[in-house]
């Protein structure tokens, strides 16, 4: 057994963690769903040591939280990732399962209760290792086409209201080109760079290709949850553009391109 690091969450150790790679911190706050029947089910699988798969913390539909792994530890829930051109997610991060059966059995809401205790829990990680809003991700972000948790249902703006993750108002823009699955360009290559600079893992090929489809499709699953179609169409690319905007970053060059 150990302390928790959340004051209020139960512990049930798993033996499924390692230590994190070579001074690496938590820097990543992971969002997933279960995706399995029960939070019980889940719960004695992220346990179990034939899984091989854990994370740091499980929330509940009733809202209880139990730590399984410290947050000094690496949990084992981020499988094949990649984010800023860092693979080892796992080091980077604190994974947080949250109960839902997922797209594959009927993907009912999230309580309202249980995303109260996600959003404290956030809050309680990002003051303890100083996580930039920015860096509260959907395991759909950094694992674009493998994995669609927490999906289009979770409610980034009930979190974003409370100080955790990083959003903007989705732009409704309809004037402006659309980009799409054949398209080769400049503003292809403008757009996949954009992505990239967000974080996203993608190469700068200029050819809207199925990679192009999946990454857009994520990046819509996460900030313009309304459709979620993998198509660059003009609110997209300025929800974007709205993002990369408030960070600090080297923009001019690559936002001017795809006016
Ligand atoms: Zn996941």
């Amino acid at each position: 057994m150990f302390a928790p690091d959340q004051s209020d969450a139960s512990v049930r150790p798993s033996p499924n963690f390692g230590p994190r790679a070579k001074g690496l911190n938590p820097e990543i706050i992971l969002l997933h769903y279960t995706g399995m029947e029960t939070g019980r089910g889940a719960e004695d699988w992220l346990c179990n040591p034939e899984s091989g798969v854990s994370c740091h913390y499980i929330v509940h539909e009733d809202g209880g939280v139990v730590q399984m792994v410290r947050e000094a530890d690496r949990a084992w829930h981020a499988g094949k990732s990649v984010w800023r051109g860092e693979t080892d997610i796992n080091s980077q991060s604190v994974g947080i399962e949250i109960v839902n059966p997922g797209h594959g059995l009927g993907y009912p809401d999230f309580p309202k209760r249980q995303i109260r205790s996600v959003i404290a829990l956030c809050r309680g990680i990002a003051a303890r290792h100083a996580i930039r809003p920015a860096l509260v991700l959907a395991h759909s972000d950094v694992a674009p086409g493998r994995k669609v948790d927490p999906g289009e249902k979770f409610p980034w703006t009930v979190l974003a209201r409370a100080g955790v993750g990083h959003l903007v108002a989705p732009s409704r823009r309809r004037t402006g080109i659309t980009l799409r699955a054949g398209d080769a360009s400049e503003c292809v290559a403008a757009l996949q760079r954009m992505l990239g600079l967000y974080g996203y893992g993608i190469e700068i090929t200029g050819i809207f290709d199925a990679r192009t489809v999946i990454v857009v499709e994520a990046f819509q699953r996460h900030f313009r949850r309304s459709r979620v179609d993998g198509v660059a169409d003009p609110a997209t690319v300025e929800t974007l553009r709205r993002l990369l905007g408030t960070l600090p970053l080297p923009l001019g060059k690559v936002q001017a391109k795809i006016r």
